[in-house]
C-alpha cells in the first residue's frame, strides 16, 4: 500500500492545500495530513488540536485521508510507514524552500524518504494561511479560499 504523508501548519486549511490533497489521494492509497507547528512562525491563530479537528471534519468521509500530528515530518512519515512526502508549489519561491527542505529531509531518514512537489491550481496559486489570516483581520471575505466550515470557525473564534 501507497502511503504519502501532506506535512503543513495548516494555520488555517485553504482550498490550495485541498487542491494537493485531492492530487495526492489521486496517485497514493492514504494520504497522512500532518498537522505540525513550524517553528520558524512565531504565531498562530488555531491551536493544533483546533486545526487538526477542522480537517478531520473537512475529510470525515474519506476514508483513506487521516489526519496527524508529531514533531518532525520525517519522524511522522516513519511513524505512519509513509516513504513520500508531498509539498505544494505555488511559485519559484516555494521551489527553493521546498528544494533545501526535500534535500535535508532525505538526508535526516538516510535516504528512507523522499518528496513529491505537487504544482497548485492556477486560480489558487497566490492563496496562502497568512493571506487569509489577514484577509479575515481586514474584514474581507474570504470564501474564495477556505470551506465554509473553515469561515465559519474563525468567525467563531472571533466572537
Ligand atoms: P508550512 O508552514 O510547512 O509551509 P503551510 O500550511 O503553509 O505549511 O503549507 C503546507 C504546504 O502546502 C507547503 O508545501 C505549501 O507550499 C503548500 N501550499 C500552501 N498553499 C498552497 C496553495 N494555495 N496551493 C498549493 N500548495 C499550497
Amino acid at each position: 500500500m501507497k502511503k504519502v504523508l501532506f506535512p503543513g501548519s495548516f494555520d488555517p486549511i485553504t482550498k490550495g492545500h485541498m487542491h494537493i490533497i485531492s492530487q495526492a489521494s489521486d496517485i497514493f492509497d492514504e494520504v497522512y495530513v500532518g498537522v505540525l507547528q513550524n517553528l520558524s512562525k512565531a504565531s498562530f491563530f488555531f491551536t493544533i488540536e483546533e486545526r487538526m479537528e477542522m480537517i478531520k471534519q473537512l475529510y470525515e468521509n474519506y476514508d483513506r485521508i487521516k489526519v496527524v500530528t508529531g514533531r518532525k515530518a520525517v519522524s511522522v512519515a516513519s511513524e505512519y510507514g509513509c516513504q513520500y512526502i508531498i509539498r505544494g508549489l505555488r511559485n519559484t519561491i516555494d521551489f527553493e524552500y521546498e528544494k533545501s527542505i526535500a534535500e535535508i529531509n532525505q538526508d535526516i531518514s538516510k535516504n528512507q524518504i523522499h518528496t513529491i512537489c505537487l504544482f497548485a491550481d492556477s486560480t489558487l496559486s497566490n492563496v496562502s494561511s497568512s493571506t487569509v489570516r489577514e484577509l479575515f483581520q481586514l474584514e474581507e471575505d474570504i470564501s474564495k479560499y477556505v470551506e465554509p466550515s473553515v469561515k465559519e470557525k474563525m468567525l467563531r473564534k472571533r466572537r
